[in-house]
């Protein structure tokens, strides 16, 4: 099985790039902020107790992601691998994942980062908020503190990806085909 991880601060285009990648290697995609929306939208308490974090920009906390990507891990099928989408956000969840691949006797694959400047984060999600209405998109104040986690809790990820020579990253400015090409070149190497 592969496991990869789609890295890259908010709006630079995990999404939208994730799609193609699980269709050509037949990969399931593993979005923690997929996951925790249809928490939120089916009313259930983890989604309840969700909700305020992810409107303010916050992380939620690690115990909770973690959960929800080892129970997917053991309940899919049929494919030959995982993308894991806005998952790890800490090194804490970093480890975490670590140790639940090491018990399955499987390791991280490849590390894919999509690198864009702050500037276009902010410019990516309020045009992303106009098409996709999720509510953490369309305060000012919510993107900022999202840019300020991805710097303060998420970035120290590409050290720690870096030291074990995982770490692969991505032009994310060009154009969505442009990308995707270069996404292809590289994983069609793992
Ligand atoms: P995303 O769709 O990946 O931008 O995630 C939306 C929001 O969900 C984030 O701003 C967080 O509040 C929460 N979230 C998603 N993934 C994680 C994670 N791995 N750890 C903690 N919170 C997360």
């Amino acid at each position: 099985m592969k496991y990869y991880i789609l890295f890259g601060p908010p709006g630079a285009g995990k999404g939208t790039q994730a799609a193609s990648m699980v269709e050509k290697y037949n990969l399931c995609h593993l979005s923690t902020g997929d996951l925790l929306r249809s928490e939120m939208a089916a009313g259930t308490p983890l989604g309840l107790q969700a909700k305020a974090l992810i409107n303010a920009g916050s992380l939620v906390p690690d115990e909770v992601v973690e959960g929800m990507i080892e129970a997917k891990f053991n309940s899919v099928e049929g494919v030959d691998g995982f993308l894991l989408d806005g998952f790890p956000r800490t090194i804490a969840q970093a480890e975490a994942l670590d140790g639940i691949l090491a018990k399955k006797g499987e390791g991280v694959t490849a590390v894919v980062s999509l690198m864009i400047p702050d500037e276009m984060i902010k410019e990516r999600i309020k045009g992303r908020a106009t098409v996709q209405g999720r509510a953490d998109d369309a305060s000012e104040e919510t993107i900022l503190n999202r840019i300020r986690t991805y710097h303060d809790k998420t970035e120290p990820l590409i050290e720690y990806y870096k030291g074990c020579g995982k770490y692969h990253e991505i032009d994310g400015t060009p154009s969505i085909e442009e990308v995707r090409c270069s996404i292809f070149t590289l994983m069609d190497k793992f």
